[in-house]
Parts: C-alpha cells; sequence; structure tokens
C-alpha cells in the first residue's frame, strides 16, 4: 500500500526545505508533489481494517512536508491536503469551534471531502442542531457515524452507564472503534487540534503518521491559538456552538463535560473532570 519513494525525491525535497515557504497547490521544481505522497487505491485483497505500517522514507517525507508547512495559514494547509489526498481525505468533527473554522474553509476548497461526527448517543442537542446549521449554511452534510449499538442496548448489556465504571472502555466502543470503521479505504485525516490544547497536543506535527488509525493525520490549525480561532469565528460570522458561551470551552458527551471556571481553569478541565482522564484516544496516537 504504501508508495516507496525513489531517493532523487529527497534532494528535491533538500532544496525545497533550504529554499523555504510552500505555496499549496503550486507546482514546480524541488516542491514535493502530491502523487509523491500517495498510496495507490485499495484493492479488494487489501485488508482494508488493519492499520498500515508507513516505510522509514514515508515518515521521512512526511516530517518534511509538515516542515514545509509549518509557516503556511490552516487555508493553505487544507488545500495542500485536499490536493495531495482527495478523494481519500475524511475528517472527524466534533463541531468544536476549530472543526467549524474547517468546515468553512472546506466549504471554499472542496466541500465534497467526506466529514463525518463520532454519535456517539451521549451527545449535547446543541451539537446536534449545530450539525443541521453547518448544513444549511456551508451545503456540507456532515455524517453521523454511530456505534452498532445504541445507547439503550449498550447499557442494558454493560448493567448501567459504563462511563461512570469504565470511561476508557465507553470511549473505546463508542469513539474509537466506530472512527476506525469510518476512515477504512482512507488514506488521510483532518483534525482541529490545537497545540496550545494540552501538554498532550504542545507537540502535534502539522503532518504525521497516525499510527493508530494507520492514516496521514493532518492539523491545520497546530500552529493556531484559541484566540485565532474565536477572531475567525467571529470574522466569518461561522456557526458554533451556543454551549460555548454558557461555559463549556471544550465540549464532548454530556455525562463527561462540564463547565469551567473561566480564567481558573484549563480549557479542557471540563471534560472527564476529576477522573484524571484527559483524551479519549482519538488524538493520543498509542
Ligand atoms: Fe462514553 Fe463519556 Fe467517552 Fe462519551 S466521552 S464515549 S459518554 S466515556
Amino acid at each position: 500500500m504504501i508508495v516507496s519513494l525513489p531517493a532523487q525525491n529527497f534532494s528535491k525535497m533538500d532544496s525545497k526545505i533550504s529554499g523555504g515557504g510552500l505555496e499549496a497547490g503550486v507546482r514546480g521544481p524541488g516542491r514535493i508533489q502530491p502523487e509523491e505522497l500517495r498510496s495507490p487505491p485499495p484493492t479488494a485483497s487489501d485488508d482494508l481494517g488493519a492499520p498500515r505500517s508507513p516505510t522509514a522514507e514515508e515518515l521521512e517525507l512526511l516530517a518534511r512536508q509538515s516542515q514545509l508547512l509549518e509557516g503556511a495559514t490552516p487555508e493553505k494547509i487544507v488545500a495542500w491536503a485536499v490536493e495531495a489526498y482527495f478523494p481519500r481525505l475524511t475528517m472527524a468533527t466534533a463541531f468544536g469551534p476549530e472543526g467549524c473554522v474547517i468546515l468553512a474553509m472546506l466549504a471554499k476548497i472542496e466541500p465534497r471531502v467526506y466529514v463525518f461526527n463520532l454519535d456517539t448517543g451521549y451527545q449535547f442537542p446543541e451539537t446536534l442542531e449545530l450539525r443541521d446549521r453547518i448544513a444549511q449554511r456551508y451545503g456540507i452534510e456532515v455524517d453521523l457515524q454511530k456505534p452498532e449499538l445504541s445507547v439503550a442496548q449498550y447499557e442494558a448489556r454493560h448493567g448501567g452507564p459504563l462511563y461512570e465504571t469504565d470511561s476508557d472502555r465507553c470511549c473505546l466502543d463508542r469513539k474509537i472503534a466506530v472512527l476506525h470503521r469510518a476512515v477504512e479505504g482512507y488514506q488521510a485525516w483532518m483534525s482541529g487540534i490545537r497545540r496550545d490544547q494540552s501538554t498532550h497536543r504542545a507537540h502535534a506535527p502539522i503532518v504525521g503518521w497516525d499510527k493508530k488509525f494507520g492514516l496521514v493525520k493532518i492539523s491545520p490549525l497546530a500552529n493556531w491559538t484559541k484566540k485565532d480561532v474565536w477572531k475567525r469565528i467571529a470574522e466569518g460570522n461561522i456557526p458554533y456552538n451556543p454551549l460555548h458561551d454558557r461555559g463549556y470551552p471544550s465540549i464532548g458527551c454530556w455525562p463527561c463535560t462540564r463547565a469551567v471556571l473561566w480564567g481558573e481553569e484549563d480549557e479542557r478541565a471540563g471534560r472527564w473532570s476529576g477522573t484524571g482522564k484527559t483524551e479519549c484516544g482519538l488524538h493520543t496516537g498509542e
């Protein structure tokens, strides 16, 4: 599945890196061309359920591409991702402010990118209503990817809500497993994570290899701050979750999310509060 890159590609990349700068979509000598990053399409014999392993050359290429994109705007990073991987590019969103900003960019750059939401059955009504407002505003129908079991079936099987007793297993069943299925056949996914959100995310590359899902992972907003995101939302009148105005800076499932004390707590302090858990596992990479 993974493209083995001929040695001459690296001399091209070296000259590009030393030359600095990148314009997404611009081709020419010294640029990493999208086809250099692409794998061939899947065949019937490919095991799409098993995460792929990158070659050392591919990892090096991705690291260099990430370095090149460090100074690029999020729009240019999204445009680069589309050029390099569409139609095998996808995006997961929980309709956080970052996801809404990227959806607004995709509406202009390539609205046909497949975007999905992990609909655990425990989302706030405000989150699902935002999905409809995004569809009306941008014409992008974010697909709701659901676990195999409904909430009622799941809780019956486990003798009650698992988020109370084993939140890792609940996230595994209702988020991680669903994401694995949703990305089958795709080669790259985009996320809205920012480096300043948490220590877990502080070293997220713009472009990197996600070994958990066997995909290239692109984070166009990695270098942005919370202020940058909200400035763009205000300037673009981009729809956002009204819960943000009620003290919820980070919104996940309602049983595992609480409002935070503004200025006194980390923006993700309201997620799995008091449990020591800080991530659902989508962005931890292991
Ligand atoms: Fe379950 Fe809470 Fe994880 Fe949602 S965030 S999947 S309710 S443990």
